[in-house]
């Protein structure tokens, strides 16, 4: 099974201006190799966020949309 990410990345190129190319992820989140911004989650380990920076991706509901790292769900419309 392959999940389809829906969400974008409006939080790329920000602040800093790297384009963060080298990430790394785990179940806990995504952080920037280079510059050390989480992209998403609680950043890697858990360790770069108190809050979850969600990623909604689809569930197994059509409806819903669910956080790949707190699966915290939403209304699939709401991502527009
Ligand atoms: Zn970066
Ligand atoms: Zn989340």
């Amino acid at each position: 099974m392959s999940l389809r990410i829906k969400a974008k990345y409006p939080y790329i190129m920000t602040i800093n201006g790297c384009p963060h190319d080298r990430t790394q992820g785990d179940n806990y989140g995504q952080t920037c190799v280079d510059c050390g911004q989480v992209l998403g989650g609680y950043g890697f380990w858990g360790e770069g966020r108190k809050t979850c920076l969600h990623r909604f991706v689809s569930s197994h509901d059509p409806k819903y949309v669910e956080c790949l790292y707190c699966q915290k769900t939403i209304d699939a419309d709401k991502l527009d």
